[in-house]
Order: structure tokens, then C-alpha cells, then sequence
């Protein structure tokens, strides 16, 4: 059963509104290269959009019926936004969940050294990298510097078009035979991902004995100082993400594709978001979650395996006078959910690494999968076929594009998504999401027709479901 392009349906309103909401993506993806950044972001969505601090409820004694809506942020990287419904909530929820965390490579706590006359900062991968991506390109430093005092430092450097940028070296051609000849994952070792990030030494008198002994690596630390205020003792307490430099930028010459980084898993995230805020009167409470260390296991205070969404839940319960813990279980037991992340999308180059009847296609729409997994679905949430029929049912009422896929041939590989942990309440969760190109690479595909299908595809989930 081969599903159209979704393309070839639209109206030219339809490619005005299009194009409206991926300028907003493209704007999100360019300045939110972090997860902390992509909370902040979404904490802005919400308020603008009249949610309120759920601290500020809880501290207010706040009574909350229909229509209130509230945000919580756990840590300041995952966010939950909840639009109360006229249903009670002991009936369940439909939710959308997305992640904002995407590989990239973290700096190391002791990180900065100095060889060969250059300044270097050393790194530890995050999320499955080829290592091999990661050299000789532009790259920016993005995070945050916790001091002692209690003080946060914002970093953000090279993404501005007046910034200076960074870059990872690659050993010359010329020298290669040797590397050539190994095997892809061990051609770059991810060791020696070292941020080559100074190449002047400070001024010093060759008499002096008290001369620093690594004259550019302290050129690098006198400018941090004099810049941020930060020693290089406060790089023990700080999380600098090291992520493509640029912004995301239109692709082909229709203009048809966003090549941009983070689309894993970003590109499911704000068109939930954005969804959950332009649906304002629900019958069902819609929530959505946007979680963060989705790419390393969802593990941690900030993974979606940490207690943050049923304990906001009930929170959110008590507030509205449903405290008692069995309704709680009832209406996680009763919810509803699509559980967001980027499908694999077909790539002609690699055909052979898909079976085309069940392969997401690049602008036919928003992806299912009915389960994920590797070799016999193992790690995978497998979706009740009843509870498919239901979402085929709301995807086609709305006329929304939608494709079914596996993440490629059996036996090929695979991989596993947020899903099998909201489906340990009982509550029915489907995999679902935009189909990109060279997922976890430095620059990764999306088609602007699935960004525009799954945010209507989200819509009429938190209408309908
Ligand atoms: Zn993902």
C-alpha cells in the first residue's frame, strides 16, 4: 500500500502556512542548539501563550479547573505543558512527547590543554556519533558555567555571524594511507575529538621564571576571564556542548527540505509544542513532554525513567480535586499518547538497508511505527492494532498525510524511542514522527511537507483522541 506525497495535495494557503511554520522551525532549531535552550525556548511558547509556572500554582494554592493551563520544568531541561480539559482527569490525557536532547559532544571536566602551540579543549561523545563527522568542520560552544557563588554563565559562541568559530582537525590525505585502510568507526578515534580553540600565546619575558608554562592554553583562559569571569577551575562545574556552528537553512532549490542540526528529535518537539498551544478549548487535558538523555538510555533526574511526569501529574491532580492515588493510576492507565522521534527516511544510496513497503518516504507525511526495536522487536513498544485503528481514524478524519515504517530491513539494526516507558502505566502509546536524512549527523534532512503533516497530525491528536 504506497502512501502519496503529500505535496501534491496543497493548496497555496496551504504552502503559506507551510512555510509560516517552519520559518518559526527554522528560527527554533538555528538559536536552541541545547536542551536547556529548547526548555527556555518552550517555557517562552507557553507563557506567551497564557500557561502559568505550576510552582506559582502550587505556591498560590491555586485551584485548577478546565481551561487552566500550566507549565512545569524539571531541571531546566524538560518541560511539561498541560492545557486542563472539561473532562475529568481520571479519564486520561492525550499527550505528545518528543526529545530535546541530540548528540554532540560534551566537553570534559578537566578540558583544556595546550600541543603543538595551539589551545585545546577535550571532549566526550554524547549520543551515537561517527566520530569521523565531527572534523574539519565549523563548530560552536553552547552551555552553561556553574560557579561556586551560585552563579550561572551563558556560553554561546560561534553562532553569530561575527563570532569566531572552532573546528576539530583531520589528519591531511597525504598522510592517510594508514587511516584509509581502517574501518569507518575506527578511522577517527574519539579520543583525539579535541576543540582546537587558540593559536596565540601571551606575552612573556623567556627570563622569567613564574612565565606560564602553556603560554596559549593561558591566552585562552585570560580571555575567558576577562569575557565571562570564569577560571579554569569552574570547567568542573559546567556543561559546554559542542554543536555544529550556523544556522538551519532551506535545502534543494524548491526550498522543499530544512538541512539543519538537532532535527533528532527537535523537528517532533516544536511542532508538538506549537500544537499544544494553538488547541485551546479540550474536552480530554492535553499535556505535552519534552524530555531530555533520550539519545543516551532516558536515564537520570532529566531521562523520561525519572519520576518528573507522574509526580507533576499529581501535582496537577490535587490542584484540580482529583488527589486520591487511584485516580492518579486510572488516568495515566487511561491516557493516550504519540510518543515523538525522527524516522529513518529512505535513502536511495543505501536502498538495500530498507524494505520499501514498510520504509518512511521523504514527504509523504507523519510517520508511524507500529513498533520499534532491534532483531524480533527487542526494546520495542509494540502499539495495540486497536489503538492504531483509532489514530488511522483521527489522521484520516483531519486528512493528514501519514506513512507507516519500520526503522529499516529486519535484522539491519535499530533502535528504541521513549514509548515502552509511558506504556509501563498502562496507557496506550504509539511511536510516531518526521522521517529525516543522515539522522545524528552534524547536518541532518527534514522535509517541510512532514514538519507540516505531523503538526497536523498533532493537532487533531489532542482534539480527537
Ligand atoms: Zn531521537
Amino acid at each position: 500500500m504506497e502512501r502519496p506525497c503529500a505535496w501534491k495535495k496543497y493548496t497555496p494557503q496551504q504552502i503559506e502556512e507551510l512555510e509560516e511554520l517552519c520559518r518559526g522551525y527554522k528560527k527554533f532549531l538555528s538559536e536552541n542548539k541545547t536542551e536547556r535552550l529548547c526548555v527556555k525556548a518552550g517555557i517562552k511558547m507557553a507563557e506567551e501563550a497564557g500557561y502559568v509556572d505550576l510552582e506559582t500554582a502550587i505556591a498560590e494554592g491555586r485551584e485548577l479547573k478546565a481551561g487552566d493551563k500550566v507549565y512545569a520544568a524539571n531541571h531546566g531541561k524538560d518541560l511539561m505543558l498541560v492545557n486542563l480539559g472539561t473532562a475529568p482527569l481520571e479519564q486520561g490525557f492525550n499527550i505528545l512527547g518528543a526529545h530535546v536532547d541530540s548528540p554532540r559532544l560534551d566537553l570534559k571536566q578537566n578540558p583544556a590543554f595546550e600541543a603543538g602551540d595551539m589551545a585545546y579543549l577535550d571532549t566526550h561523545y554524547y549520543g551515537g556519533v561517527k566520530s569521523y563527522h565531527w572534523v574539519a568542520s565549523p563548530l560552536a560552544l553552547v552551555g552553561v558555567i556553574c560557579k561556586k557563588d551560585g552563579t550561572t554563565v551563558d556560553i554561546n559562541i560561534g553562532d553569530k555571524a561575527d563570532d569566531p568559530v572552532f573546528t576539530i582537525s583531520d589528519l591531511l590525505i597525504h598522510l592517510s594511507s594508514e587511516q584509509m585502510s581502517k574501518p569507518a568507526k575506527d578511522a577517527v578515534d574519539a579520543e583525539i575529538l579535541d576543540v582546537i580553540v587558540g593559536g596565540r600565546p601571551v606575552k612573556f619575558d623567556e627570563d622569567d621564571k613564574d612565565a606560564p608554562k602553556e603560554p596559549v592554553k593561558q591566552m585562552f583562559l585570560d580571555i575567558l576571564k576577562e569575557q565571562y569571569d570564569v577560571e579554569e577551575e569552574d570547567f568542573l562545574s559546567a556543561e559546554i556542548e559542542v554543536v555544529p556552528a550556523g544556522p538551519a537553512r532551506d535545502m534543494g532549490l524548491d526550498r522543499s527540505m530544512i538541512l539543519g542540526y538537532g532535527h533528532d528529535d527537535r523537528v517532533c518537539a516544536y511542532p508538538s509544542m506549537l500544537a499544544q498551544i494553538n488547541v485551546a478549548d479540550v474536552e480530554r487535558t492535553s499535556i505535552t513532554l519534552i524530555v531530555d538523555k533520550e539519545e543516551i538510555g532516558s536515564v537520570g533526574a532529566t531521562g523520561m525513567t525519572s519520576r518528573f511526569f507522574e509526580n507533576t501529574v499529581a501535582e496537577i491532580m490535587t490542584l484540580a480535586g482529583e488527589s486520591s492515588p487511584l485516580a492518579l493510576r486510572r488516568a495515566l492507565a487511561r491516557s493516550r499518547m504519540l510518543s515523538s522521534d525522527v524516522s529513518a527516511g529512505f535513502d536511495p544510496g543505501y536502498a538495500g538497508k530498507f524494505e520499501t513497503k514498510n520504509a518512511a518516504f521523504m514527504g509523504r507525511g507523519l510517520c508511524f511505527n507500529k513498533y520499534t526495536g532491534s532483531r524480533g522487536k527487542g526494546g520495542s513498544n509494540d502499539a495495540d492494532a486497536e489503538y492504531v485503528a483509532l489514530v488511522r481514524d483521527i489522521m484520516d478524519e483531519a486528512g493528514v498525510d501519514f506513512q507507516t515504517c519500520e526503522l529499516g530491513r529486519v535484522n539491519a539494526g535499530g533502535g528504541g524511542t521513549i514509548a515502552y516507558i509511558m506504556a509501563e502505566y498502562g496507557m496506550n502509546v504509539i511511536d510516531s514522527g518526521v522521517a529525516v536524512l543522515s539522522m545524528h549527523a552534524l547536518w541532518e534532512v527534514a522535509n517541510k511537507a512532514d514538519i507540516y503533516e505531523a503538526y497536523r497530525g498533532y493537532k487533531a491528536f489532542i482534539e480527537r483522541a
